[in-house]
């Protein structure tokens, strides 16, 4: 017998969504060994308390029941014992998240964190994982897939496998069931990618696109020295969009009609954000999963860990994620310019922007941007799209102020050799530190504006080195995430204030805008429209409607606010220019030019 702790999974009753964890220590602390589940799981920072789906938990030694007592929340202490001990725990599994853990009649999916308990003081040693499989007659067929390293187990098989240490053994999501799998190398490196459920997709695509992606990462930074495999796992259900970041994998989701059919040519914009979205999950392996910052080495999983630099880790790796397909020449440069000009219209129209700063966000990211509540367009801005916005402005700051010399790129190069290959982690200043000495100028005032500061980024100036044009006009309609130039003559709907989104079949002011119409009228987040001037107001005639009146008018608008029927008027005005689209300057000289090309096309 080995001195590893020897955990077995199995998924125990599937209608009941219970999966029963073995946990077996062979040397524990003779004081009575403590036992711990984390609080939250890395990548997504919001303490989340998986110890809560704990529906029973025993040990036993030799065979004979020992007494565990619970010390807090999430921790329990066996009572003293020299011998092994063995922990058995039944755990409810029922969040269909990439964070989460599920398990139903058709698959099962586990976060370690959700479902191992650590052994304190002995989170170095070495894990052995059983998957076993479940005896329900639905989940023959089922495969398995996971990063994790086989030990005895076949590819896609039940069996054991193996991690370094406890935070390797949590860092390896685990798919079970009906898969469709696609396989491919990039330098050498075996990847995957494995696909839940029923999907009809061009596989052979996929594969192509993400090689062609993953070997233009792979260019960046180089491979990290321990990469020597990599899987997407994929879930892609009618409608979701999310991702979480490991060493050796991501868990996708993506609506089903992103991915690719058999016959489908040109890439569509759907299949640009599945695209968008495996980039950016990818660029992690590198920017947080093991670049990170100095409070992540080793992650505290009890209590939140506060950070200024969470822009650097996903503003950052926002900014490169779109960019990387361009340079891959998986999408034009037009189409490179519309995605960035979605995310300036995100940015632009965040009022909160002007009241947080990003490093606030970051640092906050634990009770703000991870709970938001309705009135988060007012008070708070993204670190992802500020972030990648400020990634951007940077990039070409540097490199139209070094003559080509200098870019973010070499920064994050820089990085990456100082903080990535080891176990030190980026100290709190060290980024800004970086790029004031690759660039041999005190870039404090740039940092202070950009990053602590709530005024506009200086992008526009910025993209016009580049020979890129920076237009702002009015949204054309509800939906309208900006990106392209206003097609057609149709005239612009007036502007409410609001937010409107549809829940439950209704027309809901989901945030009400500081200084708007819809503020100024004592409309409330959650409240529903119910007619607009006499008419009924509904997600299908709101655009049409808000085109029909004249600027200034006074209207009455008829809403519930819970179950009371109200009354307010509402003045709407026109709507402000805050979607942006970004054009190339055909007159640009030909050093402008030159820039462009290098910054689309430079890794
Ligand atoms: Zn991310």
């Amino acid at each position: 017998m080995t001195n590893a702790h020897h955990y077995t999974i199995r998924p125990k009753d599937l209608g009941a969504h219970l999966y029963e964890v073995q946990l077996t220590v062979a040397a524990p602390d003779p004081k009575g060994q403590v036992f711990a589940i984390p609080a939250w799981i890395p990548g997504s920072y919001m303490i989340r308390d998986y110890a809560k789906h704990v529906v029973a938990i025993r040990a036993e030694a030799d065979g004979r029941s020992i007494e565990l007592h619970k010390l807090d929340k999430s921790r329990w202490q066996a009572a003293p014992t020299e011998r092994a001990i063995t922990l058995v725990a039944e755990i409810y599994a029922h969040d269909d998240s990439v964070r989460g853990a599920h398990l139903d009649n058709t698959h099962a999916y586990f976060n370690g964190a959700c479902v191992f308990v650590s052994v304190e003081g002995q989170e170095d040693v070495e894990c052995e994982l059983d998957i076993q499989a479940p005896q329900e007659s639905c989940a023959k067929g089922w495969r398995v897939a996971t990063s994790m390293r086989r030990q005895d187990a076949e590819a896609y098989a039940y069996g054991t496998y193996v991690a370094a240490d406890y935070a390797e053994l949590i860092d390896h999501p685990v798919e079970i069931g009906e898969l469709a799998v696609g396989e491919f190398d990039v330098r050498g490196i075996p990847h995957a990618i494995a696909i839940r459920g029923r999907t009809r997709v061009d596989m052979a695509r996929i594969c192509h696109d993400l090689q062609t992606l993953c070997e233009q990462h792979l260019e960046f930074l180089g491979a990290p020295e321990n990469l020597d495999r990599y899987l997407f796992l994929l879930h892609a259900p009618a409608k979701g969009y999310g991702g979480l970041e490991h060493r050796w994998s991501s868990s996708l989701v993506c609506a089903r009609d992103n991915l690719p059919q058999r016959g489908e040519e040109g890439i569509s914009d759907e299949y640009r954000t599945f695209l968008g979205l495996a980039s950016h999950e990818y660029f992690h392996l590198w920017n947080i999963k093991r670049l990170k910052p100095a409070v992540f080495t080793p992650y505290d999983l009890v209590d939140e860990s506060y950070t200024q630099l969470m822009w650097v880790f996903e503003g950052i790796t926002s900014y490169y994620d779109d960019l990387v397909l361009a340079r891959a020449g998986l999408i034009p440069e037009e189409s490179y310019l519309e995605l960035l000009g979605q995310t300036i219209t995100r940015v632009i129209r965040s009022g909160g922007r002007h009241r947080q700063s990003v490093a606030e966000s970051s640092f906050d990211a634990w009770t703000k941007f991870y709970k938001q509540d309705a009135n988060a367009p007012n008070a708070i801005i993204s670190y992802y799209t500020k972030g990648a916005l400020i990634a951007a402005t940077l990039d070409l700051k540097l490199r139209v102020a070094s003559d080509g010399e200098l870019s973010l790129d070499d920064v994050m190069r820089s990085c990456w050799d100082r903080w990535g290959k080891g176990e030190a982690g980026m100290p709190e200043e060290g980024f800004e530190a970086v790029c004031t000495e690759l660039a041999g100028e005190n870039l404090g005032g740039f940092f202070d504006a950009a990053l602590r500061g709530t005024g506009e980024l200086p992008l526009q100036a910025m993209l016009a080195t580049v020979g890129v044009d920076y237009h702002l006009r009015q949204a054309t309609s509800r939906t309208d995430k900006g990106g392209k130039k206003k097609s057609g003559k149709r005239l612009t709907p007036l502007w409410t204030g609001a937010n409107l989104s549809v829940a439950g079949g209704k027309l809901t002011f989901s945030s009400v805008l500081n200084g708007g119409p819809a503020e100024h009228a004592g409309i409330s987040p959650g409240d529903v429209a119910v007619a607009l001037d006499g008419v009924a107001l509904t997600a299908a005639n709101c655009d049409q409607r808000l085109r029909s009146f004249r600027r200034g008018e006074k209207l009455e608008l008829v809403f519930f606010r819970g179950d009371d029927l109200m009354t307010t008027s509402i003045t709407l005005v026109d709507a402000p220019e805050n979607t942006c689209y970004l054009s190339i300057d055909d007159e640009a000289d030909l050093a402008t030019v030159a820039r462009r090309e290098d910054w689309l096309s430079s890794a």
